[in-house]
């Protein structure tokens, strides 16, 4: 049965107080003021009154550790660069492209596989053992959430931990994949550059003309992160899994994500037609907005800490 006692639009709006996360983590989270103690008190009661909430989260959550996203409004990789992520068709096709892309991905790995949950993922793995999350549907590939120790899980773009071969199916751990580049490149140096939300380092073309990409052990396959790059579609069996999840489960909020990509925002419009109730907690505007009936600006790892806290405590605000 679906809750129906969100019935009115509020869309909150931050006020200016002072910064409590610490300046060296903030470089790739956007400006924002912290969010008023009213937006968290909403949502406060919004995942109170939830018994199986159905949460999405995207790059937003990872910014606070330190991992950038594509759009944000000046911190983001679209804004701060002219870079854009490998599309599916030209990896498959092209082994100059795939070259350039492993030849990267060594370079950004150490750093980029070394990034560590934050508050915020913490705070989910939190609802989930105290049976508040039902269900927890990521767009990131970094994962942290499994990091985090988050089980009720679902990666909907895959994991850059692991790699799949193209040819047998075959998947494979990404740090077995390093040792492997590592040894058919013991000469091979390059400078990096910044890391991108997969892990991707900006490497000029001459640098990759010599690296060597090995492929499976198994069949001679193409190797290739265990990701849904852009221009490539997400499982059928995948989305309908998520979406018999978001069935059992009574409301949605969005974490930290803009639900550009449609396959995030199919599950919106799921919800929105189930007469779900929404909320979305993230900095700058949603494809969304126009369906939740809360929408908080404000860092997830502030806010969600904040309302986990709460929660553990059993003590609702409005209780
Ligand atoms: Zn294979």
């Amino acid at each position: 049965m679906k809750l129906t006692w969100w019935t009115h639009k509020l869309h909150t709006t931050p006020v200016k107080t002072a910064l409590t996360v610490p300046a060296g983590m903030l470089s790739f989270v956007p400006s924002c003021s912290t969010a008023d103690a009213h937006s968290l008190e909403l949502l406060q009661d919004f995942v109170s009154r939830a018994s199986r909430l159905f949460v999405i989260s995207g790059a937003g959550l990872s910014t606070e550790s330190g991992i950038p996203d594509y759009r944000s409004e000046g911190v983001g990789l679209y804004a701060r660069t002219d870079r854009r992520p490998i599309q599916h068709a030209e990896f498959v096709h092209s082994a100059k492209s795939r070259q350039r892309y492993w030849a990267r991905n060594f370079v950004g790995w150490p750093q980029f596989s070394s990034r560590q949950p934050n508050a915020a993922h913490y705070a989910l793995r939190r609802w989930e053992e105290r049976g508040k999350l039902h269900w927890l549907v990521t767009q990131n590939v970094d994962a942290l959430h499994s990091k985090a120790g988050q089980k009720r899980l679902t990666e909907l773009h895959g994991c850059s931990h692991r790699v799949i071969c193209l040819g047998c199916g075959v998947t494979s751990a990404r740090e077995e994949l390093q040792n492997r580049f590592i040894a058919l490149n013991p000469d091979w140096r390059a400078q990096e550059g910044a890391v991108a939300p997969d892990g991707d380092v900006f490497l000029e073309d001459e640098q990759v003309l010599h690296f060597r990409v090995p492929s499976c052990e198994n069949c001679g396959g193409i190797l290739k992160p265990d990701v849904t790059f852009f221009g490539d579609t997400v499982k059928k069996a995948t989305v309908q899994f998520v979406n018999d999840r978001l069935a059992e489960s009574d409301a949605v909020l969005v974490v930290g994500s803009s639900l550009q990509v449609y396959s995030g925002y199919r599950f919106l419009l799921a919800a929105s037609e189930g007469k779900m109730p929404i909320a979305i907690l993230n900095i700058g505007p949603t494809r969304a907005d126009h369906l939740a009936g809360l929408k908080v600006s404000g860092r997830c790892g502030e806010v969600l800490s904040v309302t986990a806290v709460n929660l553990q405590v059993g003590s609702s605000v409005f209780n």
